[in-house]
């Protein structure tokens, strides 16, 4: 059997499919491993990895609760694959944090989409102060609630809302469902400065929009004291 350099299984391995994780269907990056002696003394026996780096992973994301239980260290697991080995066992690492690992990703592909997206991310911002700068509401409104507004910049379309969206903003902020937890937060903190500089609320019974002060609502007629 010819030895292989290092290079050599990296070639072998971007020409070879990608394996999912078990865990999560998510498709697995290739990982360079570091020196055998940071991780424990573990011999990795390959000079890369695949690996689950989704945040979202059953076994990553119960893994934080597993160790602290077990160990007492805040510590996760994520999933690796050998992908030098003909057998495709999964087994799992130990990760000290959300970003552990993810500066050894040496996957192409995942480079690319990462780099596509910190672009697409700066652009999405860059155009968001220019809306702000020209006054355009409707237009910062649209990218908070675009489908396909980058989390990050959802998040500071929602700040800028809140400086200058109007009452007619409140309703479509509403009904959308975020699915991102953060960008929710500012959207929730957008209308309540909404209503601020406009010294209103809405009521608790029908979510008409009505005075902050007012004691009876406009619209359904309850008894707002
Ligand atoms: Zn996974
Ligand atoms: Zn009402």
């Amino acid at each position: 059997m010819a030895i292989l350099t290092k290079e050599d299984v990296y070639n072998k391995i971007i020409s070879q499919e990608k394996p999912q994780c078990p865990h999560c269907g998510v498709t697995m990056v290739i990982w360079e491993c570091p020196p055998a002696s940071f991780a424990d003394g573990l011999g990795w026996g390959t000079p890369f990895l695949y690996v689950c780096f989704n945040d979202d992973c059953s076994l990553y994301v119960n893994g934080w609760k597993s160790i602290m239980d077990n160990y007492a260290r805040h510590a996760s697991y994520r999933c690796i694959c050998d992908p030098t080995s003909q057998s495709g066992v999964m087994d799992c690492m130990t990760v000290f944090g959300t970003e552990g690992g993810t500066g050894s990703i040496v996957d192409e592909e995942f480079r690319a989409e990462e780099k596509a997206r910190e672009e697409t991310r700066e652009k999405g911002l860059k155009q968001l102060e220019g809306l702000f700068g020209d006054g355009d509401a409707d237009a910062i409104l649209k990218a908070l609630v675009a489908d396909d507004t980058l989390p990050e910049v959802a998040c500071r379309a929602a700040e800028l809302m809140g400086k200058i969206g109007t009452l007619d903003a409140i309703e479509p902020i509403r009904n959308k469902a975020f699915q991102d937890n953060a960008v929710r937060e500012k959207a929730e903190t957008a209308i309540e400065a909404i209503h601020e500089r406009n010294y209103t609320r809405e009521c608790p019974f029908c979510a008409e929009i009505i005075k902050a002060r007012a004691v009876v609502c406009k619209h359904c007629g309850k008894n707002l004291g």
